[in-house]
């Protein structure tokens, strides 16, 4: 889903030639570069199949898949291809020809600089701008003037600058994830920004550059000014005004997302240790016993060969960049299915230091003015950036620099061929520092603790680390790096302690103390496959979300009860159409089978609004969370959900199904889709339990009317949230406003129990994971619950310790309360004593 919702709003391409094959390749060519952007070749004529010529019929289907509300570029060859474009063009509504502007640029030139300049979400305008200007790195390496004066970034319709002025409520200050937030929200306005730090004079920057915004080190309380001008520089600073208010994103101050580094347990006295014992600060809790081992990767030497053409070298590090983009993706979904959404977003703030100006123009100058390779021309801008950050005097924002060197060094080892490093063996890995990109691919079964020489415990590395549940201790200073792999060594992350050669007592204090955290961790995991209740009997389904086999496989590894969410639309998301009904089902049968008995819920495709899917492309809509998803584009494309149901009921012949639909708001729809499903059923004699999603809250207030209709409900409280509090749950603006513990929420979350006229009901947003929420949602009456994989041991863990009476109370408090921020203060202090 967060690569659909980055792919959003960029502008798509179509490439026509008289030629398929030379559509097709300049189509490859451009997505290597641009691997976000849609791009869709037109080549040749449709009847004969593969003459050449150019055919509007063709045009006009590549410019409906290439669809996006942002606009679509057309880049064309010779001749009759203009006249092709501007007829399929002319076929479309008046609305959406609106949004498809036919480019002069050259085709491959042209396509290459236009995908790449759509891929950091350029404006239509921009992005034909870039193709225009796609012959001038030719001319230049020719020596020949340049075809045209290149054009200001920005036109500026009043000179007149607008200006914000405002201190910093951010504790920790201006730091990546702010600053990357920022840097988004700015990309999408047409006007151009310049920041300052008002308090000690820093700056101006451009609004572009992570770089630059961290170099004016702006801390909690600095005054900043942001200044824009340009056709839309008012709005610009209205909408800087409303993310400042609501904090950049970041979570309230005491809020669960806010984790703090653990407080330091009362240490032991040091005499009692033996010699050598180092003591660093502690970042993350728990005690580990192992070897010595260290990262294996090589030193990133830059070799000192001749580079090859300017074009050449651009192209290799367009390349490295794009496959430093894909392994950022793959870390950034692996952490958000094993630590959380709000850890994933540090691996977001990552990605975007591969579209810095600072980074990447430098680079590409480098190469085109000073003739230096890729990998010479990446490494001299990575190490002139770096300069920037190490003068940087705040110490948090400092740390930060950690985050550049895993995304420089990471597109360094992509233009040297090297393979990233990886951890030398299992035990306690030793470093100077670990970047965030390197502890995001840790896996704690292989490092058992980490131990650094420098680092600071606010570091994402750190935050990482906790999240993942490996113990660590930073800033051990240089001595640890004398320690020797294979030795054997203690590391206590409560107290930030390194022991190096253990004492038999100590070891055997130490070993106590983590088989008594291991016997609750095993105890967790081993009873996970065990049904969940509280200490009172309730029973309580856990259960995980799901969007793939290997997510299966995890959820049955991790205790889980069964699938209560499959999100359809991300088994075929990169498919280039809807996969018939017989694919579909084999895939359904595939996991039914990885499930083995246990039951899975299957939710009819959800796409629109933040999972577009290029197959089911439609029109823009002014504002498609509230148009045509989830079940409303069901029953727009009946034949598509028609053919779904016929496959979740082959499936359910023989596995326990239920079926699930997503978005209801009416009877009427549920009315309409449960004869469909009688339909598809009667065929096929399947049995399953059919069941509706309560995102809408008119789904949530008329539980009453629907409950007849249906066996369960299953509160998609990431919608349910946004839904009720009018805030886009994928705007960082607002989304902090959209939070489930809101008691508005947790109101209709208890209404739609009451209502529901004994169906059980269940929750599968976030929520459901949060083992701090586990009491409440069971006060609630909530009575299944449906989280990543890798939460569902801990949540079990949080049902045993569940008195559902008591519960019941707590939920009563909790809907009385004010506001979000006073229910989590709730559930800390219900969480001290005892159930
Ligand atoms: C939800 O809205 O809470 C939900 C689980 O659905 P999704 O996140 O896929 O929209
Ligand atoms: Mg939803």
């Amino acid at each position: 889903m967060a690569s659909e919702q980055r792919d959003q709003a960029l502008v798509g391409l179509v490439l026509v030639s008289h030629s398929f094959e030379v559509a097709a390749g300049t189509a490859e060519l451009a997505r290597a570069m641009a691997p976000a952007v849609r791009i869709v070749p037109a080549g040749g004529m449709e009847d004969p199949e593969s003459g050449l010529g150019t055919d509007a019929t063709r045009i006009g289907r590549a410019l409906e898949e290439a669809w996006s509300s942002a606009g679509v570029l057309v880049l064309i060859d010779l001749g009759s291809a203009l006249l092709a474009a501007e007829m399929a063009r002319d076929m479309l509504d008046p609305e959406l020809k609106a949004h498809v502007l036919i480019s002069p640029g050259p085709l491959v030139e042209g396509a290459v600089a236009a995908a790449v300049a759509a891929q950091v979400g350029e404006p239509l305008e921009g992005v034909d701008a870039a193709a225009r200007g796609g012959l001038e790195a030719k001319s230049g390496q020719l020596g020949q003037e340049p075809l045209r004066k290149p054009a200001p970034v920005v036109e500026s319709a009043a000179g007149d600058w607008e200006e914000a002025t405002l201190a910093l409520d951010i504790p920790m200050g201006l730091h990546a994830r702010p600053a990357a937030r920022l840097i988004q929200l700015f990309s999408t306005f047409d006007a151009e920004v310049e920041v300052l730090n008002a308090t000690t004079g820093r700056g101006p920057v451009g609004a572009r550059s992570l770089n630059g915004l961290a170099s004016l080190q702006v801390r909690f309380g600095q005054q900043v000014i942001v200044r824009a001008r340009g056709r839309q520089a008012r709005a610009l600073i209205v909408a800087f005004r409303e993310l400042a208010k609501a904090r950049f994103g970041e979570p309230a101050p005491g809020s669960e997302a806010q984790r703090q580094p653990p407080e330091p347990a009362a240490s032991p006295p040091l005499e009692g240790l033996p010699a050598g014992s180092l003591r660093g600060v502690p970042a993350s809790p728990g005690v580990a016993v192992g070897d010595v081992v260290r990262l294996s990767q090589p030193p990133l030497l830059v070799p000192d060969t001749s580079p090859g053409s300017v074009q050449a070298e651009l192209a290799i590090l367009d390349l490295a960049l794009g496959e430093t983009r894909a392994d950022l993706g793959a870390l950034r979904d692996s952490i958000s299915l094993r630590a959380g959404e709000y850890e994933a977003g540090i691996i977001d703030a990552q990605i975007l230091f591969l579209q810095d100006p600072d980074l990447v123009d430098r680079a590409k100058e480098g190469i085109s003015t000073q003739g230096l390779s890729a990998a010479a021309a990446w490494s001299e801008a990575s190490a002139r950036a770096r300069r920037s950050w190490d003068q940087i005097e705040d110490e948090h924002l400092r740390l930060r620099a950690l985050d550049l060197d895993g995304v420089t060094s990471r597109v360094l080892a992509h233009l040297l061929g090297s393979p990233p490093g990886r951890p030398g063996g299992r035990g306690i890995l030793i470093a100077d520092e670990l970047t965030p990109t390197d502890t995001a691919g840790l896996d704690p079964d292989t490092v058992l603790g980490i131990a650094t020489v420098a680092g600071g415990p606010t570091s994402h590395s750190v935050i990482l680390a906790r999240s993942l549940g490996i113990p660590a201790v930073v800033g051990l200073g240089a001595e640890v790096n004398s320690l020797p792999d294979g030795m054997l060594v203690l590391l206590d992350g409560d107290r930030g302690l390194l022991v190096p050669n253990p004492s038999a007592e100590l070891l055997d204090l130490a070993m106590r103390e983590v088989g008594a955290i291991r016997a609750a961790q095993s105890r967790a995991a081993s009873a996970a496959q065990e049904p969940a209740r509280t200490v009172d009997g309730v029973a309580v389904e856990v259960a995980a979300n799901i969007g793939s086999i290997a997510d299966a496989r995890l959820a049955v590894g991790h205790g889980a009860d069964g699938v209560g969410l499959l999100r359809t639309e991300f088994l075929f998301q990169d498919a280039p159409e809807m996969p018939d009904a017989s694919a579909q089902e084999a895939v359904y049968r595939e996991i039914a089978e990885v499930l083995t008995g246990r039951p899975l819920t299957i939710r009819t495709l959800d796409a629109g609004s933040d999972k577009p899917l290029r197959y089911l492309a439609r029109p823009p809509e002014a504002n498609p969370a509230l148009g045509v998803r989830g079940i409303r584009l069901g029953l727009v494309r009946r034949d598509l959900l028609r053919g779904q149901l016929r496959a979740i009921a082959a499936v359910a012949q023989s596995h326990p199904i239920r079926v699930m639909f997503p978005m209801i708001a009416t009877r009427a729809e549920v009315e309409q889709v449960t004869r469909l499903l009688e339909e598809v059923r009667s065929a096929s004699s399947a049995r399953m339990e059919v069941g509706i999603m309560v995102e809408v809250p008119a789904a949530a207030l008329a539980a009453q009317v629907l409950a007849p209709l249906v066996d369960f409900f299953s509160i998609g409280t990431n919608d349910l949230s946004q839904y009720t509090m009018a805030a886009d749950r994928g705007n960082p603006e607002v989304a902090s406003l959209a939070d489930p513990l809101h008691p508005a929420v947790l109101r209709l979350i208890g209404q739609t129990v009451a209502a529901a006229s004994g169906k059980w009901v269940g929750v599968c947003g976030e929520l459901a994971g949060e083992a701090s929420a586990t009491a409440l949602l069971i006060g609630l009456g909530v009575r299944e619950l449906s989280m990543a994989p890798l939460r569902v041991p801990t949540v079990k863990a949080a049902v045993r310790q569940t008195n559902a009476a008591k519960a019941r109370e707590l939920a009563d408090r909790a809907v009385r309360l004010a506001g979000a921020d006073e229910v989590r203060l709730l559930l800390r202090g219900a969480a001290l004593s005892p159930s």
